[in-house]
């Protein structure tokens, strides 16, 4: 079945050559032109894939983005910021709210395209793992990362996190006291050639650590090498 995207923007020009170009590209559409609307789709569509206008009328992108991460059906659903601004300061609100990425408007189609197709290639791998849980547990300390079950849990308490930083955090814990520095933990989440700016990791090892230190006010594991990168520690 195509991947079914859900475009919110209340841009109707906009939409219409979004749906137009996504679906000769092999995508199918479902649109909401506001977050009320959006919020109201999820529950009767599943998509695949979010495409999520910063400027809404009533509520903006981000209060959706937020939205849509605390629900369990849209937790995991990648989602794609738009915006026409470009300011990092609001590229880092947008992933502090729980965006994947982050496209600033006007952006080409095959831009569009190139970054969809890597989120939703990341989404099917983890699936496929989830499948045939190929991939064992991970255990470091109080930590455990299940990849086949997406599920984090610290001190066997839940930490529920989106996708990128689950990935962010377990290229980290592979290899404890190893530092790794923000090309290597982008390519860990986003896989290779993908060029997203050094404050987008900072973003989600902020993110990271805000939700360690919800459960556990002492959380320090993830340490910051500046200058240099991550490193996760072990003890
Ligand atoms: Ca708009």
């Amino acid at each position: 079945m195509k991947p079914l995207i859900l475009i919110v923007e209340d841009e109707s020009a906009l939409v219409t050559m979004l749906r137009y170009n996504l679906e000769r590209d092999g995508y199918r559409i479902v649109e909401a032109r506001d977050g009320e609307e959006a919020l109201m789709v999820v529950r009767e569509e599943r998509p695949d894939l979010v495409l999520l206008d910063w400027m809404l009328p009533l509520m903006s992108g981000l209060e959706v983005c937020r939205q849509l991460r605390r629900r369990t059906e849209t937790r995991d659903v990648p989602i794609i910021i738009l915006t026409a601004r470009g300011e990092e300061l609001d590229k880092v609100r947008g992933l502090d709210a729980g965006a994947d990425d982050y496209i600033t408007k006007p952006f080409s189609q095959r831009l569009l395209v190139e970054r969809i197709r890597s989120l939703l290639r990341r989404e099917r791998a983890a699936k496929d793992e989830a499948g045939e849980s190929a991939e064992q547990p991970l255990v470091r300390g109080d930590l455990m990362l299940d990849p086949g079950r997406h599920l984090c849990t610290w001190c066997n308490r839940p930490v529920n996190l989106t996708v990128t930083e689950f990935l962010i955090l377990k290229a980290l814990a592979m290899r404890p006291g190893h530092v790794k520095n923000r090309d290597q933990l982008m390519d860990a989440a986003y896989g290779e050639h993908i060029y997203v700016g050094d404050r987008t990791v900072d973003s989600h090892i902020k993110r990271l650590r805000k939700k360690f230190k919800a459960i556990d006010d002492s959380f320090s594991h993830i340490e910051t090498l500046y200058g240099v990168g991550y490193r996760y520690r072990d003890a």
